[in-house]
């Protein structure tokens, strides 16, 4: 074997080996993917039944999930405290049927379902 027969083998060799590590790289991303996705699927399908089992059990929460259920119920209400304050910093006005803060620029209440149009309007 010359010189060139060697050097052709060589790089016959490394352009498979590039050819192998790019399908190895495409092969790692698609099951990082799919993994990814298995993942949240996964992730979903506990917090509903999560959330179905706290909505069964919050009267009585077992005692050693009592303290879960707690600060659930405390992150409940801070989420609505903060989802409040937002909508005052977005100049929400009350809704004149239930008084529930809603949008500025809604058309309907999201609580009561009232149109809300009409009813500022009737106000001025
Ligand atoms: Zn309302």
């Amino acid at each position: 074997m010359d010189f060139f027969d060697k050097l052709s083998d060589t790089l016959v060799s490394a352009t498979k080996e590039v050819g192998q590590k790019a399908k190895d790289v495409s092969g790692i991303a698609k099951l990082q993917y799919d993994i990814k996705c298995k993942e949240d699927d996964l992730e979903k399908l506990y917090a509903d039944l999560g959330r179905k089992y706290y909505q069964i059990k919050k009267e009585e929460p077992a005692e050693d999930e009592a303290a879960a259920f707690d600060e659930i119920d405390e992150l409940t209400a801070a989420l609505a405290d903060l989802k409040e304050q937002l909508m005052d910093l977005k100049g929400a006005k009350a809704c004149p049927k239930c008084g529930a803060k809603v949008a500025d620029n809604a058309t309907f209440c999201s609580s009561c379902g009232a149109k809300l149009d009409d009813m500022f309007e009737e106000e001025d």
